[in-house]
């Protein structure tokens, strides 16, 4: 996987990717994460990209031209590398885009390219986000200063799902949000922490009541937590009916 983050701020990206698990990927080669410049683009002696609203109104917003240009620049590569004129996926992370979920970071993890159009300000001009964007992703209802660290966030959490990236595959196979259920809780040593103990069938040995309590326990905390999700959750009979009695108690 090899991203590409279109940036004015190129040395927040990739100080904020080059540590732990991330970094790791990198350095196997198992990811790269190329951020590109978009001030290096600007026509304008002093290097400007951004002008004030036509029509009036607060702040500034970034300029087409230095964004389709970096655009162009990066495309092109892409499309050499790759030795097809398929157009690489760009995602514009935005507020106005649709929200930026576990099964959107699977489908992200399929591609090969993948380019980030990373705003700021009040945003970028319309005509060029018409002319490049595939995708407009969000990643919660609130407004940040910039692209960058929703972009990072979705980097994250796609890389994680690339095969090698973390040490153990199984781990990113049960967790939270796969098949739309938190995770059960988790423990680690020691046993007895300040009067608190371990739930004792973690320590049974015992597989399958191990599992029909791990998953319990994923229901009954998505019931207390996010009980929206259940709506969509695969369970078993006897899982629809320890949940119905959740329900029931409450
Ligand atoms: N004026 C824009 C609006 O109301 O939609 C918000 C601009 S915001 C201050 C600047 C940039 O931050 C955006 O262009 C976008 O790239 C990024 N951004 C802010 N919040 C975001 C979010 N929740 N998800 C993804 N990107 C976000």
């Amino acid at each position: 996987m090899n991203y590409h983050v279109l940036t004015l701020f190129p040395e927040m990206v990739l100080q904020g990717l080059n540590t732990s698990i991330i970094g790791r990927a990198m350095e196997k080669g198992l990811i790269s994460i190329e951020a590109i410049d978009i001030r290096e683009f600007s026509s304008d002696k002093h290097k400007r990209v951004d002008d004030y609203p036509y029509g009036g109104g607060a702040g500034m917003v970034m300029q087409a031209e230095p964004v389709y240009k970096a655009y162009q620049w990066i495309a092109e590569q892409i499309q050499e590398k790759n030795m097809n004129h398929k157009k690489p996926r760009v995602i514009y992370v935005t507020p106005q885009g649709s929200l930026f979920h576990q099964n959107t970071a699977k489908e992200y993890a399929e591609e090969e390219d993948l380019i980030f159009l990373c705003g700021h300000y009040e945003g970028i001009d319309e005509r060029v986000l018409d002319m490049i964007v595939t995708d407009y992703v969000s990643i919660g209802d609130y407004v940040l200063t910039g692209g960058e660290l929703p972009a990072m966030v979705m980097i994250d959490a796609i890389s994680r799902l690339i095969p090698g990236v973390l040490n153990n595959d199984v781990s990113a196979e049960f967790e939270s949000l796969q098949d739309n259920l938190l995770e059960y809780p988790q423990y680690t040593r020691p046993e007895n922490f300040m009067g608190q103990t371990v739930p004792e069938v973690l320590l049974s040995g015992h597989h399958a009541n191990i599992d029909t309590w791990r998953r319990q326990q994923s229901i009954l905390r998505t019931h207390q937590r996010r009980p929206e999700l259940l709506e969509e959750a695969n369970l078993s009979k006897k899982e629809r009916a320890f949940l119905e009695q959740l329900q029931k108690d409450c």
